[in-house]
């Protein structure tokens, strides 16, 4: 294959005129490679990769083109083009105003690509050839384009890949009717690769039709790594390119302890996966044998196991990995895929299936917590510059009474059925917590005047997860029935780090002074009022950090229900007095390096206690 890349060989605009030619560097397909990034989601799986584009395009069609159509195909081309420059030109305005020139560039390069005359002949000279649908024709040549540019031995041109696929997708969105890919339509069982993926969109994902999860964007603590564990999918996040190293159909290995990518792997290196996985799958099962045995030190402190869920369909395999109750039903999943109704019935019927899975163990359902990036346009249809920081949560719900007072009827409802517990999202002070408890009271007076049955003794808890509310635990302990510690969110404020920011998420370091002075404040002020102190944030199922916990007082951790038996085998190994000490040797030790060291040591004087 011969083609000129006017737009592509680097240098000025002059050097640009100059053609080069695919035939002057090597070709090797496929390519083995091994990408490192965040284990999100714990287990080993392997398959094809499917590359979800987050962008709304859809798989593109192939068919034949009678030549009568072949003029209409041809116009449908020349349109496409106009609109995609018009969209390149209107880009690159905003990107010369807003980056200057030298970012601008790369969409300069854009838009000499879609001016090129070599580029729009290619396309046509293939048209004429196969007399094939013209957005196949688009998606085919830029696929085969880009994919030549990315095995270059050039660094140059490898990267000019990405231009290839961007330029391409914005053809392709032309001319294609717009209809969002849904992960629900998918009909193989594959390895997700995406660039970013919304909870939304991954609840709408057909189950077991995901191996595994595989993505440039994400944390260990962002939610699509919290839905993944949900599901017992393996995940490995925040690999920044990894839908540029990737091509759809690739065999690629997903290792979520270690937090690598495989991707074409040997066929040997592939056979070593599926025993790791095999492996992996034994130990699970081994450790939930253990669900019956409480979670109890040496010593005799005993602390409560929950698990977090995000669909009712989750409390039954939590149960299997020895729960003891629910600590987080997150329920603003209910309200995350568009058009869900949210009507009270349904919430009712929903919370019920939990509350009767679980029987006699408490079930905590946190009030909605929409915004951030959990986000339904028909409930929460705002866009905000700084979302994390906007209207989310409660503050959403007091903005919506009668939304919020029909959720919270729908949960009392549920707890004339079972032992059910409240808990507030977001609550940054006392005056919030006392507006939720307001209208707490207004839903009961609801439900008492509809002569809908309720348990008068409901506990309503608050999450603490701003830093703000840490530091006045002691206030809201007052009025709380319990604490429950929301690392993820907690971290987040308290060390400026998004959560869904793989470029910072280094630095969100649970063990960092900030964070476990917070966290201590939270906890002896729970103590100093007489209620319980949990934590459901994902630092609570960390293996490592059970020891830490146990010492800091916890009572109560709620987290994944995979890594109940794992923590529990922790605990189980702990002596609490022993805990107390290194607590208070990680608070003292001043940073989150040595902190990590004193842990390091725990687990060095306790086998047992492996850290797998
Ligand atoms: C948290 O912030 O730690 C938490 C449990 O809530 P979410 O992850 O749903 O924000
Ligand atoms: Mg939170």
């Amino acid at each position: 294959m011969e083609v000129f890349l006017h737009f592509f060989c680097p240098g000025s605009a002059r050097r640009l005129l100059s053609p080069c030619r695919f035939s002057a560097f090597t070709v090797s397909l496929p390519r083995m490679k091994t990408l490192k990034g965040i284990a999100a989601s714990p287990g080993i799986a392997s398959g094809r990769a499917f590359l979800y584009a987050d962008d709304g395009l859809p798989e593109i069609p192939r068919y034949h083109i009678h030549a009568e159509d072949a003029p209409g195909e041809l116009a449908r081309l020349e349109a496409a083009f106009i609109q995609a420059d018009a969209e390149i030109s209107r880009l690159h305005e905003r990107a010369l105003m807003e980056l200057g020139k030298e970012k601008a560039e790369i969409i300069a390069a854009h838009r000499m690509m879609l001016e090129d005359e070599e580029f729009r002949g290619q396309i046509r000279t293939r048209f004429e050839a196969n007399h094939e649908n013209i957005d196949w024709v688009v998606f085919d040549y830029c696929q085969e384009l880009a994919q030549l540019l990315g095995v270059s031995s050039d660094p140059y041109l490898r990267e000019r890949s990405a231009d290839v696929a961007d330029v391409s997708r914005r053809l392709l969105s032309a001319l294609l009717p717009v209809k969002r890919v849904s992960l629900a339509d998918l009909e193989e069982t594959v390895i997700l690769v995406a660039h970013d993926i919304l909870p939304s969109e991954l609840l709408a994902m057909r189950p077991g039709r995901v191996r595994g999860i595989v993505m440039d964007m994400g944390s260990r603590t962002s939610h699509t790594a919290i839905l993944a564990q949900a599901f017992g999918i393996p995940a490995v996040l925040g690999l920044s390119f990894a839908t540029r190293e990737i091509s759809g159909g690739d065999t690629v290995a997903v290792d979520g302890l270690a937090g690598e990518v495989a991707v074409n792997p040997a066929p040997r290196a592939l056979a070593k996966y599926r025993a790791a996985a095999g492996r992996y799958q034994k130990h699970v099962d081994s450790l939930r044998s253990g669900r019956d045995l409480p979670a109890e030190t040496k010593d005799g402190r005993r602390v409560a196991l929950a698990a977090n869920i995000e669909v009712p369909e989750e409390a039954r395999g939590a149960l299997e990995f020895g729960a003891e109750g629910i600590g987080l039903y997150r329920s603003e999943f209910l309200f995350l895929t568009p058009g869900q109704n949210a009507a009270e019935e349904n919430q009712f019927r929903a919370y019920l299936r939990v509350v009767e899975t679980m029987g006699s163990r408490p079930v905590t359902i946190r009030t909605v917590d929409v915004g951030g990036d959990k986000v339904n346009p028909g409930l929460h249809g705002v866009e905000e510059k700084n979302p994390l920081l906007g209207w989310r949560a409660v503050r959403f719900c007091f903005a919506a009474p009668e939304f919020f007072k029909t959720q919270l009827r729908a949960i009392l409802r549920a707890s004339a059925r079972g032992k059910v517990r409240i808990m507030f999202p977001m609550i940054s002070g006392v005056e919030e917590l006392e507006q939720a408890l307001v209208l707490l009271e207004e839903a009961k007076a609801e439900c008492r005047k509809k002569k809908q049955p309720f348990d008068e003794e409901i506990e309503a808890g608050t999450m603490i997860e701003v830093p703000s509310a840490a530091m006045t635990a002691d206030l809201l302990a007052k009025k709380s029935a319990f604490f429950s510690i929301g690392t993820n969110d907690l971290i987040q404020y308290s060390l400026a780090v998004d959560r869904g920011n793989e470029r910072v998420s280094y630095l969100a370091r649970p063990t960092h002074p900030a964070v476990l002075r917070l966290l201590k404040i939270t906890i002896d002020a729970a103590h100093g009022s007489g209620i319980r102190a949990a934590m459901c944030g994902e630092f609570a199922g960390e293996v490592r950090a059970a020891p830490l916990l146990i010492g800091l007082g916890l009572d109560e951790f709620s987290m994944s229900g995979a890594q109940i038996p794992r923590v529990k085998r922790v605990i189980r190994e702990a002596g609490a007095a022993d805990c107390r000490d290194l607590a208070e040797k990680i608070l003292a030790a001043g940073s989150p390096g040595a902190a990590d060291a004193l842990l390091d040591e725990w687990f060095l004087r306790h086998p047992g206690a492996e850290t797998a």
